[in-house]
């Protein structure tokens, strides 16, 4: 029979387990405090359970939904990269970076990625499948256990195509963020989007707290169309009146990614016509250096980054570079996965 994974359910489906099990309903409350705020993963460490329950649920249940299977330590011990093995075998993985005074963990939500971004080593992958609530929660419990520090932020960047898989990671961030489970403040927590358009319109309906990035990484609807072909569908027109909408109701800055690809999307005609796009909107920009990883495009030179930032300025919004945290230990989206199956170090997915 197989094991009943607990990681992912949430208190109402934890009492409904407990009380199918004819244990009593508070018995939930004290399972839901050991996984996601003490991040205990052996029942037998549930003090305060009976040990005859502990002992049915060693036989029925499973806590984890995360295996590690490789763990890249940076030189400068700044980023922990993480290669992690699903309960189906399946990889994903996931970066701990420590940044200034905040522990970030960057996690996946699925296994490949639909969208096919065209730059992305982990849209050429393809989706293999999605990712369950409990193994993005698992992501954050595991690196807590693994490094010994406490996370504080969680940027939805990794593997997959968010928003793709709403229901689950709404009911992961949900628990995280819960007094009596991680407790991560809301706004600690950024959901990075190709823009899908639909799903974004249900967060703002829904009044999420948690903050949206838009990876934007085109200034037309002919290259964007060609490097993230989800553009086809949901043109940058469409995306931009989405932004306002998002602004407006939950009245947070914008953020937008813009992954700047040599000879693609970085020349100063495109970051005037980036300015023309978010005049007069309240936004913060993000420009990240492309990450050689797919054969075919290449970073620009340094000089050429400064001149697109130099261009920016007159939006007199926040503008940061980010030359991809780990980059010396490929932290990159999808590398390690790569180069694992690569060189036969890691099985397949499958
Ligand atoms: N699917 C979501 C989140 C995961 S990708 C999204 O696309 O937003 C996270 C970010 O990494 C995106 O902004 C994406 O454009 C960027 N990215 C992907 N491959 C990259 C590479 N090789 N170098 C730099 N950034 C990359
Ligand atoms: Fe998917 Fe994001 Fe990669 Fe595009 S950039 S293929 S949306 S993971």
């Amino acid at each position: 029979m197989m094991k009943t994974v607990l990681k992912g359910l949430n208190l109402a489906e934890l009492e409904k387990f407990v009380l199918e099990l004819g244990e009593k309903r508070f018995r939930a409350q004290q399972l839901y405090t050991w996984m996601y705020k003490r991040n205990v993963d052996d029942f037998q460490q549930m003090t305060d359970i009976s040990q005859t329950f502990r002992d049915r649920l060693q036989e029925i249940a499973e806590i984890n939904a995360v295996w590690q299977e490789q763990v890249q330590i940076s030189p400068r011990e700044q980023t922990r990269k993480y290669l992690l093995r699903l309960q189906d075998g399946a990889m994903i993985e996931s970066v701990l970076m420590f940044i200034d005074n905040r522990v970030t963990l960057c996690i996946s939500t699925q296994v490949g990625c639909p969208v096919d971004c065209k730059f992305c080593a982990t849209g050429l992958m393809g989706l293999k499948r999605n990712l369950t609530a409990g193994e993005i929660i698992d992501q954050v419990l595991y690196a807590q256990r693994e490094s010994g520090a406490k996370i504080s932020n969680v940027v939805v960047m990794g593997m997959g195509e968010p928003l793709l898989v709403y229901d689950s990671l709404m009911h992961a961030l949900d628990i995280l963020s819960s007094d009596s489970g991680q407790n991560i403040a809301k706004r600690h927590i950024v959901v990075s989007t190709s823009g899908v358009i639909p799903a974004m319109q249900r967060f703002i309906r829904e009044g999420r707290k948690y903050r949206l990035a838009i990876s934007l990484s085109a200034t037309t609807d002919e290259v964007r169309n060609r490097i993230i072909p989800i553009n086809r569908k949901w043109p940058i027109a469409d995306l931009m009146q989405v932004a306002r909408q998002y602004i407006r109701s939950s009245r947070e800055l914008m953020t937008f990614e813009y992954v700047l690809i040599a000879g693609v999307n970085d020349s100063v005609e495109d970051a005037r016509r980036l300015c023309s796009l978010l005049r007069g909107m309240r936004v913060k920009v993000n420009l990240i250096p492309y990450n050689e990883t797919v054969q075919g495009f290449d970073r620009p030179a340094n000089d050429q980054v400064e001149a697109f930032y130099r261009e920016l300025l007159p939006l007199r919004a926040p503008v940061t570079v980010r030359w991809s945290k780990g980059v010396d230990i490929d932290a990159g989206c999808g590398q390690l996965w790569t180069k694992a199956s690569a060189s036969g170090a890691v099985a397949s997915d499958q």
